[in-house]
C-alpha cells in the first residue's frame, strides 16, 4: 500500500495534510491505532521476587536447621530459625524491589522522541504519541520513529541493517513507485520503524505504528534493555561466593572441633549453622545494586543519565574527558558580533536570537549599509543557506526558534541588516539544497532567481573550505574581483583570535537548466561575499568543573570542528591549556600523522580543532592505548564510532542525534561539560560506598569468626547460643548495609587521583582493617564472657553479656566504616540520617531483647544492670579508638611519603 501514491494521494488517504494533523485528532488516531509502541515491557515479577529469596544456599542450611531442631523438637530454635529466615526474604525483598525499581526508572528517562509536524507547527514529541496521517521530518543520526512513506527527501540514506542486516545505506527517493515492493532493502520511498538516517533530510507521511510497522511484525522483543550484571557485580558476587565457601568450610571445622572436644554434636551442629548465616555477606550483591542505583539516580538530577549500569563504575575511574567545544564547554547561545565583506569590517550590535540591533561600520563612519552590495549578498547567503528558523509569533509578540544556534544566528544577523526570509524568497525560489553534515563542513542550497536568466547556489561554510571554493570575490559595488587567499585566512585568525567562530559566505551561478547540485558542483568558481563572527560565551559553570578536573587528576582534551585559533582561544581562557606553552593540532595535520606519532603527541596536546568524527575515533583508540579511561563526548551519526570505542560515551541530550544516544553510555541532558564532570564525582562517591559495604558486612563475619574459632581452640564454653549469632547477624547488618549506600561524598574524593582501571574493590588497606576489627571484636567479646565466668556470673549471664559486647561493637563499627581515612569524630553523623536512625533502632531492637519477657525467654538472656553497662560501654568503644589509630598513623605515614 501507499508505494504508488503522490503526495496529495497520501494526504487524502490518511486525512492528513501538509499542516500536520491538530491534536484533536492525535488523540482520537491514538484510541483507534493505540500507541507507537513495541509490546510493552513486563510488569514487575513479584512473585517470581518472592520466590527468589528463598532459592539462596544458605536458606537452604537454614531450613534443614529448623528440620533438625523440629525433629529434636526444640520449638523455640525452630521458631527463631523460621522467623530469621522469614524477615531475611522480607529485607532481601525489599533491598530488590528497590533495586529493581531504580533500574527501570533509569529507561523511562531516555525515552525517544520524533520530529513531526502538527498544527502546522514543527514540534518535538514523543514517538509512543505518533499515529498514521503524522507527518515525520527525518534528518542523519534520526532514528525512524515509526513506519512512513516519504514524499520529501534530500539525498536522503538509511542504514537498514536493524531490518535487513544489509549494513549498506539505502538511497531513498520521495516519488511514487508501481513496483509493489513493500519490504525494508526494497521499497525506495518508504523509512521504516528503528532503522537509521545516516545523512541526509526527509519527510514523509507514518502509514503504520507500533506493532503494525515492519519490525512490529518480525519482532516483539526489540527494545527491552536487560539489566545484565555489572563488571564488578560479577567481582563481588565471585567474591562473595568464594568468602561464602570458606566460611562453610570454616564451619565444618568448627563442628569437627566442638565435637572433638566434647560438646555435643547437635550444639555444634546449630552454632556452625549460625555462624554461616552470620559471616557469609549474602546482603553484599543486593545492596550492591543499591549503591549502583542510587549513583545512578544522583547523576540523573545532575542532568546525567546512564544508559548501561556498569558505566556507573567505568566514571569513578575516568582519567580523560575528551570533549566537544561548542555546546559541550560553551553556551551554544551565538551572536554574529563581526561581519567582514567587501573589505570592510562592521560590528553587529544586540544579543540574543532577536533581530533588534545594527549593522555599522566599525571605522565609526555613517553611510546607509545597502550601499554595501557584498555586505547584503553576505547577509542574504547566510539567510538562505539555512535550514533553521527564526519567527514573529503574532499572537505573543515573541520571537521564536528552532534548528541550529549557528544558523539562527545567521538569520538574525540578516534580519538587522534588514532581510526577510519570506520576502526574499519571492525572489528566489528554492531548488535544492546540500545539507551541514560535519565532515563536509559547509552547506549550500540552490535558488531559481526571478529576476535573472540563471540559478544561484549560496554557501556557507568553514572559511577554510569555502575559500578553496572561490576564485574571486565580491566588492562593494557589486562587482567580482581577484582575491588573495592569504589575506581573508589573516582576517580569519584575527577574529579567531577573538574566540569568535566565524563562518565565511560565498555565491557560484548555475544556468537555468541545472534543478540541482551535487558537493562536486561547488568545487571551484564560486564568488567569496565575506566572513561572519560569531560570539558564543563559555558556560560559567564550566570553569569551575576544569579546574577541579584538573584537581582530580582528570585531564581534559576539546576536540572540536572549529577553527584552530578560535579553539586555543577559548580553550585558554577555559584553562584547559595554560601560558605559553600550549600544543595544538588540527584535523589536517592529524590526517597526516600515523597512529604512532598521534600516541606520543597525546602525552602534551589537549586541542584538536577541524577534526572529523573519524579524526575523534582515532584519538579516542590511541588515548586508550597510552592506558587512558577515556569519556568522549559526541552528537552525529558519524561519532557513533568514537563513542563505541571510549569507556564512556556521553551524548548531548539536546543537539544529540537519536544514533549517538543509542550507542553511549550516558546521556547529558543539558549538553554542559560540567555536567560529565559532575557524574564522574558521582561515580567516585558510587565505588567508595561499594568498599564501605563491603569492609562493614565482612569485618562483622570476621569478628564472628574469630570469636568462634577461639572459643573452641582455648576449649572454652561456646561464648553465643545460635539464636544469638543469627539475631546479631539481622540488627548489625540488615539496616546498616543499606545505609551505608546512602554515605554522601567524603570530602577532598574530587581531589584523589583516578582509580585505577582494574583495581580491585578489595585493596591492602581493607584487608589489614578487616584483621584489626576482627581482632579486636573477638578479643573484647572474648574478654568479656571470660571474665563474667571468673566472677561467677552463670553462663546465661556471661553468653548476655558477650552478645550484647558483639552487637555494640558492630553498631559502633558502623561509624569507623563512612570512611577510610577521616577520623570518625570529624564526621558529622546525621549526614546520613538512615544510617543514624538504623543504629539507634538497633539498640532499641537489642535493648527489647534483654528487657522484654518473651524475647529473654527466646534467647535466652538475662538482663544486664548498670555495672554491667559501665564495663560494655567502654568496652566496646574501643572499636572505634584502635581504628583511629589506624588511621591516624596512616594518615602520618602518607603525608611523610609527600
Ligand atoms: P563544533 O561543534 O565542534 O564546533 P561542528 O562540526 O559543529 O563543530 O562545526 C565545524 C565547523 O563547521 C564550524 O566551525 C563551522 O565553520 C562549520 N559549520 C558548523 N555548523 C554549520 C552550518 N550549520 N552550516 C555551515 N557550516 C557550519
Ligand atoms: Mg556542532
Amino acid at each position: 500500500m501507499y508505494y504508488n501514491k503522490t503526495k496529495e494521494e497520501l494526504f487524502e488517504a490518511l486525512r492528513s495534510s501538509d499542516k500536520g494533523l491538530t491534536n484533536e485528532e492525535v488523540k482520537a488516531r491514538l484510541e483507534k491505532y493505540g500507541f507507537n509502541a513495541l509490546e510493552k515491557e513486563k510488569g514487575l515479577n513479584i512473585p517470581g521476587m518472592v520466590l527468589h529469596q528463598f532459592t539462596d544456599p544458605l536458606i537452604y542450611i537454614l531450613i534443614i536447621a529448623a528440620i533438625i531442631t523440629t525433629i529434636l523438637k526444640d520449638w523455640v530454635d525452630t521458631g527463631v530459625i523460621l522467623a530469621v529466615v522469614i524477615l531475611n526474604a522480607i529485607i532481601g525483598f525489599i533491598q530488590e524491589y528497590k533495586a529493581e525499581n531504580a533500574i527501570r526508572a533509569l529507561k523511562t528517562l531516555t525515552s525517544p522522541k520524533a520530529q513531526v509536524i502538527r498544527n502546522g507547527i514543527v514540534e518535538e514529541v514523543d514517538s509512543e504519541t505518533l499515529v498514521p496521517g503524522d507527518i515525520v521530518l527525518l534528518a542523519s543520526g534520526t532514528k525512524v520513529p515509526a513506519d512512513i512513506r516519504l514524499f520529501e527527501t534530500i539525498r536522503l540514506e538509511i542504514d537498514e541493517a536493524a531490518l535487513t542486516g544489509e549494513s549498506l545505506g539505502v538511497k531513498k527517493i520521495s516519488e511514487p513507485v508501481d513496483k509493489k515492493e513493500t519490504g525494508p532493502g526494497e521499497a525506495k520511498n518508504k523509512a521504516f520503524l528503528g532503522t537509521l538516517v545516516l545523512s541526509g533530510r526527509g519527510k514523509g507521511i507514518v502509514i503504520a505504528t507500533g506493532q503494525n510497522t515492519q519490525l512490529g511484525k518480525i519482532s516483539h522483543e526489540v527494545g527491552i534493555i536487560k539489566a545484565a550484571p555489572t563488571p564488578l557485580q560479577i567481582q563481588l558476587d565471585n567474591m562473595s561466593k568464594k568468602i561464602g565457601l570458606a566460611i562453610v568450610v570454616i564451619s565444618i571445622i568448627s563442628i569437627a572441633l566442638g565435637v572433638w572436644i566434647g560438646e555435643s554434636l547437635y550444639d555444634m551442629l546449630l552454632t556452625g549453622i549460625a555462624l554461616a548465616v552470620g559471616a557469609i555477606p549474602e546482603g553484599l550483591p543486593v545492596v550492591v545494586t543499591i549503591t549502583l542505583a542510587i549513583g545512578v539516580g544522583k547523576m540523573a538530577q545532575r542532568n546525567a543519565i546512564i544508559r548501561k549500569l556498569p558505566a556507573v563504575e567505568t566514571l569513578g575511574s575516568t582519567t580523560v574527558i575528551a570533549s566537544d567545544k561548542t555546546g559541550t564547554m560553551t553556551k551554544n547561545e551565538m551572536t554574529v558580533t563581526k561581519i567582514f565583506s567587501g573589505d570592510r569590517f562592521y560590528d553587529v550590535t544586540g544579543t540574543g536570537y532577536v533581530p533588534i540591533g545594527e549593522i555599522v561600520p566599525e571605522d565609526g563612519k555613517t553611510e546607509d549599509i545597502k550601499d554595501n552590495k557584498a555586505l547584503m549578498m553576505c547577509l542574504m547567503a547566510g539567510l538562505l543557506a539555512n535550514e533553521s528558523m527564526l519567527e514573529l509569533e503574532e499572537s505573543t509578540g515573541n520571537y521564536k526558534h528552532r534548528g541550529d544556534p549557528t544558523e539562527i544566528c545567521l538569520i538574525t544577523s540578516a534580519m538587522k541588516g534588514g532581510l526577510e526570509e519570506g520576502k526574499v524568497l519571492l525572489d528566489y525560489t528554492k531548488l535544492d539544497e546540500i545539507p551541514f553534515e560535519s565532515e563536509r563542513l559547509y552547506m549550500a542550497s540552490l535558488h531559481k532567481q526571478e529576476k535573472k536568466d540563471e540559478n544561484i547556489a549560496f554557501i556557507k561554510g568553514a572559511p577554510d573550505r569555502i575559500l578553496k571554493m572561490c576564485n574571486r570575490m565580491m566588492d562593494q559595488d557589486g562587482a567580482h574581483k581577484d582575491f588573495n587567499e592569504e589575506d581573508i585566512q589573516e582576517i580569519n585568525s584575527e577574529l579567531g583570535y577573538r574566540g569568535l567562530r566565524i563562518l565565511a559566505m560565498a555565491f557560484k551561478t548555475f544556468p537555468r537548466e541545472v534543478k540541482d547540485i551535487e558537493p562536486k558542483d561547488l568545487e571551484e568558481g564560486a564568488v567569496f561575499l565575506g566572513l561572519q563572527g560569531m560570539y558564543d560565551p563559555p558556560r560559567e559553570e564550566v570553569y569551575e568543573a576544569i579546574k577541579q578536573a584538573k584537581r582530580s587528576g582528570i585531564r581534559v582534551i576539546m576536540v572540536t570542528g572549529d577553527h584552530k585559533v578560535t579553539a586555543i582561544t577559548i580553550a585558554k581562557k577555559l584553562e584547559i591549556i595554560d601560558g605559553e606553552k600550549y600544543d595544538a593540532i588540527t584535523g589536517d595535520q592529524l590526517e597526516k600523522m600515523q597512529d604512532e606519532e598521534l600516541f606520543d603527541r597525546l602525552e602534551t596536546v589537549s586541542v584538536f580543532s577541524r577534526v572529523s568524527p573519524l579524526h575523534k575515533l582515532r584519538i579516542v583508540q590511541q588515548l586508550i592505548k597510552r592506558g587512558e579511561v577515556v569519556a568522549v563526548t559526541g552528537d552525529g551519526v558519524n561519532d557513533t564510532p568514537a563513542l563505541k570505542a571510549a569507556h564512556i560515551g556521553v551524548a548531548m541530550g539536546k543537539t544529540g542525534t537519536d544514533a549517538a544516544k543509542e550507542t553511549s553510555e550516558m546521556i547529558i541532558s543539558d549538553d554542559n561539560f560540567a555536567s560529565i564532570f559532575a557524574a564522574v564525582k558521582e561515580g567516585r562517591v558510587v565505588f567508595a560506598n561499594i568498599r564501605k559495604v563491603t569492609l562493614f558486612l565482612l569485618s562483622s563475619g570476621m569478628g564472628q569468626v574469630i570469636l568462634i574459632l577461639l572459643s573452641l581452640v582455648l576449649r572454652l564454653p561456646l561464648p553465643l547460643l545460635p539464636s544469638q549469632i543469627i539475631w546479631t547477624n539481622l540488627v548489625t547488618n540488615g539496616l546498616q548495609d543499606v545505609a551505608m549506600a546512602f554515605e554522601p561524598a567524603e570530602k577532598g574524593i574530587e581531589i584523589e587521583p583516578p582509580r585505577k582501571k582494574n583495581e580491585p574493590v578489595i585493596s591492602k588497606l581493607m584487608i589489614e582493617r578487616l584483621l584489626v576489627i576482627g581482632i579486636v571484636l573477638a578479643i573484647g567479646t572474648l574478654g568479656v564472657f571470660l571474665w563474667q565466668l571468673n566472677t561467677g556470673a552463670s553462663i546465661d549471664k556471661a553468653r548476655t553479656m558477650a552478645f550484647t559486647t558483639l552487637v555494640l561493637f558492630q553498631l559502633f563499627n558502623v561509624f569507623n566504616m563512612r570512611s577510610e581515612t577521616t577520623s570518625a569524630f570529624l564526621m558529622n553523623p546525621l549526614n546520613n540520617k538512615f544510617l543514624f536512625f538504623s543504629v539507634i533502632a538497633s539498640i532499641i531492637a537489642q535493648i527489647s531483647v534483654l528487657y522484654w519477657e518473651p524475647l529473654q525467654f527466646i534467647f535466652n538472656t538475662v538482663p544486664p544492670d548498670m555495672n554491667d553497662w559501665a564495663m560494655i560501654i567502654p568496652v566496646t568503644l574501643t572499636v572505634i579508638f584502635v581504628v583511629e589509630i589506624d588511621k591516624a598513623i596512616r594518615n602520618f605515614l602518607g603525608k611523610e611519603k609527600k
